[in-house]
């Protein structure tokens, strides 16, 4: 990112300011384990270096003035610290407000307004997070402007809680962790039951990350995320009645073909069998990662794909079909869908010699079969969200 541009796109809008302090918050991908961070599983996210930069100015009031150059219809977007309500056009200040309650709720007094100019890379709404990544960044603007002594997981649970209560997605814990505590070149292996977590080296060896962007809209993606975490409780309730359990991943595969018999509906079954043995697929991912496997490491990627496409049943056509075209390729050793579904992105591990064929391949069936573009791009891990200057 080019941080003259951003600080001359700042002046353009706000005018010449002094103190101007520079922020950057990641996306994220999950390698493996999805739809499993609301079940108590493990979850295998990292940072990448596609994320949201900010240029800030602190003010001398309680004013908070807002420009995004990804949402320039939105002009400037200004409210005062005395009044967090919802407004009926929100807009994207509702991650802004919400992260702000949450502090206030904490006990942190916001005492200074701020001027922010804030510019993102990741594509919004594919699933890479750009929601989480706005918040940690948010949260990391007012702990600098407001010198708070506040852990990063702190601001990670924080940024959760803002998108649950105030924006009112029921999120799981794993995309604001992976953007708040990812690691340059570390995958983050996290357990959502406990908050326990390992950084793991990403050695990918002679192969890459190819973010594989659908550019289908995730339509109904939040309904029918809530339908899917409500299946998840039913399921839980049934086979709690025989098994001493507070989530589905307390469950082994083994444990789960033991007692499943309870679970008297098919679909019930099927979302459960997905958070079962997605959870048991992170760990063998993770063992693969470490042995430096990486041919099982993708056979791994794809069987999440095929349980996220079958059980759970959160793909759809334009998933489904960037896999499989990825699948047929010479130089693919794997690839699934990242994120909540129905849309957005896919994940692929390709031989970093066969990138440039795969790419073309899949951009040629993917325009050819669906009738519109994807976007393709390699992926780098990179750090969490941080003061840049
Ligand atoms: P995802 O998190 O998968 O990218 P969401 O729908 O959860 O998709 O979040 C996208 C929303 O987050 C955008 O519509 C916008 O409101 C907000 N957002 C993300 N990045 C930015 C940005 N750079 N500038 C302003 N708002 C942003
Ligand atoms: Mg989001």
């Amino acid at each position: 990112m080019n941080i003259e541009k951003l600080k001359s796109a700042f002046t353009k809008v706000f005018g010449v300011k002094e103190n101007i302090q520079l922020f950057f918050s990641p996306g994220r991908v999950n390698l493996i384990g999805e739809h499993i961070d609301y079940n108590g599983g493990c979850v295998f996210p990292s940072a990448i270096t596609y994320g949201t930069y900010a240029v800030v100015s602190p003010r001398e009031d309680r004013l908070v003035r807002l420009y995004s150059g990804n949402f320039e219809e939105c002009g400037v977007i200004e409210f005062n610290l005395s009044d967090l309500s919802h407004t009926e056009d929100e807009h994207w200040s509702v991650y802004v407000k919400g992260v702000m309650e949450q502090f206030e709720k904490m006990g942190f007094e916001i005492k200074t307004g701020f001027d922010a100019y804030v510019y993102g890379t990741i594509p919004n709404g594919s699933g890479l997070s750009s929601s989480a990544s706005l918040e940690l960044l948010v949260s990391q603007i007012l702990k600098e402007l407001n010198g708070y002594e506040i852990t990063m997981i702190d601001m990670v649970k924080l940024s959760q809680r803002a998108e649950n209560d105030y924006v009112g997605v029921n999120c799981g814990i794993m995309d604001q962790f992976a953007i708040g505590m990812g690691k340059k070149d570390y995958a983050i292996k996290l357990n959502t039951n406990d908050l326990s977590y390992e950084y793991a080296e990403a050695d990918l060896g002679d192969n890459s990350i190819l973010i594989m962007n659908t550019n289908k809209k995730r339509e109904l993606a939040d309904s029918k995320y809530n339908e899917r975490r409500g299946e998840c409780d039913e399921a839980l309730a049934l086979l709690q009645t025989v098994a001493d359990i507070n989530y589905l991943c307390d469950l082994s595969e083994e444990e789960f073909n033991r007692v499943s018999n309870v679970i008297n509906k098919d679909v019930l079954y099927r979302r459960a069998k997905h958070a079962v043995t997605e959870n048991e697929r992170v760990k063998l991912a993770t063992h693969a990662l470490a042995a430096k496997d990486l041919k099982r490491f993708g056979q791994l990627l794809n069987q999440s794909h095929k349980s996220l496409r079958d059980d759970y049943e959160v793909t759809g056509k334009e998933l489904d079909t960037i896999v499989e075209l990825a699948w047929a390729q010479e130089g693919v050793l794997g690839a699934r869908m990242t994120g909540a579904g129905f849309g957005g992105c896919a994940i692929a591990l390709v031989q970093n010699d066969a990138l440039e064929t795969v790419k073309e391949a899949i951009a040629k069936g993917y325009k050819e079969k669906i009738g519109y573009d994807a976007q393709l791009y390699v992926a780098t891990i990179g750090d969490g969200t941080k003061t840049i200057a």
